[in-house]
């Protein structure tokens, strides 16, 4: 039997992620309705799935109500790097909590499913090694990177209190880094700033000496995870942890990128922002065993396209 075409509202649909994951909603046949008020995303992201009839794009600020009529929301419009959402900090909570208000009240009014993209900057600066979502965090809830971690960790409770309040169905992804085509080249995350100067000849800028960690997803394992999570039903409410377990320094990246990128790069040293957690790796049991879900692309697979798609903004 041919499954009913759904139709699905992304927030933050031009962006990274949100791009991806229209590609891969269009391509399955369902009606897209792709929103986005293009602070860091871009038009040029969806821009080859504009002729398709089955989808739709929309300049809308999610601070404000949105009155459309959907089946699913992904709910993903918020910066993520933190150069842009430490920009315009108090326009970052808003658009965390007061989008999460206005999608949860689309949501409550349809009767739709919606599922939040939310962060492994939940557990801030992590004291418990590798982060099982039972863990509650250990985030500075007045520092720099707080109107993100804040701003979603409030958009988390908001979620489950509509779940507990309204019997809303709910699903809560946290995401841990993920990187790939797409990422802006002036993203100013890791992998894209150390890809853009390695291609560009011009020094990789370290921040502190290195020794942090992070465990690297690429874009199409990320993207996979979320619409498994989105497919479950109404009991599977998360939090879900998606992202690789593959845990890395910041310094083993950066000489991973310049051999690959074939460059001969000289490494610079900077201060470390101030709050930048020292260890991040995803426990993804919760994952395997709910979603039957992992990692499938090795980080050396992943760069390698990073970089062919960056090459063209090196020239
Ligand atoms: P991104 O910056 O590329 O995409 C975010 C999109 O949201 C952009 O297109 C932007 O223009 C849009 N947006 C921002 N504010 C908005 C608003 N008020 N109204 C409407 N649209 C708005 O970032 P991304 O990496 O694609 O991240 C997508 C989501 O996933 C974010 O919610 C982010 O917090 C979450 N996330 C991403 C990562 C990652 O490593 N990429 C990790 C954890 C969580
Ligand atoms: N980082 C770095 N050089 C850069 C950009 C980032 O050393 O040019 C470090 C940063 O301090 C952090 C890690 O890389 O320790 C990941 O940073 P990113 O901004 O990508 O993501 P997040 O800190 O949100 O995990």
């Amino acid at each position: 039997m041919r499954r009913r075409r759904k139709r699905i509202l992304v927030t933050g649909g031009a962006g990274f992620l949100g791009s991806h994951l229209c590609d891969r909603l269009v391509e399955r046949g369902d009606d897209v309705l792709c929103l986005d008020n293009f602070f860091t995303g871009a038009k040029d992201n969806v821009a080859h799935l504009l002729g398709r009839s089955n989808f739709e794009l929309m300049r809308h600020d999610v601070t404000m109500p949105l009155y459309v009529e959907v089946d699913e929301i992904y709910n993903l419009a918020c910066p993520a790097s933190p150069v842009h959402y430490q920009h315009d900090p108090v326009q970052t909570t808003k658009t965390s909590v007061h989008g999460a208000i206005n999608m949860l009240g689309l949501a409550k009014r349809l009767g739709a499913k919606i599922l939040q993209a939310s962060t492994s900057e939940v557990y801030g600066d992590p004291s418990v090694h590798p982060q099982t979502e039972e863990y509650w965090g250990h985030v500075n809830p007045i520092g720099p990177r707080a109107c993100y971690d804040e701003g979603k960790r409030c958009a988390e409770t908001l979620f489950f209190d509509y779940r507990r309040q309204h019997d809303l169905s709910i699903k809560v992804a946290r995401i841990f880094n993920t990187y790939g085509p797409r990422m802006h080249p002036n993203d100013g995350r890791v992998v894209s700033n150390f890809v853009v100067a390695a291609l560009k000849g011009e020094p990789i800028t370290i921040y502190g000496d290195g020794q942090q960690t992070r465990s690297f997803c690429y874009v199409d394992d990320l993207i996979e995870g979320l619409i498994r999570l989105m497919e479950t039903d109404d009991a599977v409410t998360g939090p879900i942890n998606l992202g690789n377990p593959t845990e890395i320094t910041v310094r083993e990246l950066a000489t991973t990128i310049s051999e690959l990128a074939g460059a001969a790069s000289v490494v610079t040293f900077h201060p470390r922002p101030t709050d930048d957690p020292m260890q991040r790796r995803p426990d993804i049991t919760r994952a395997e065993e709910v979603l039957d879900w992992r990692p499938r692309t090795a980080l050396a697979d992943g760069l390698e396209a990073t970089i062919d798609y960056f090459r063209p903004f090196a020239d």
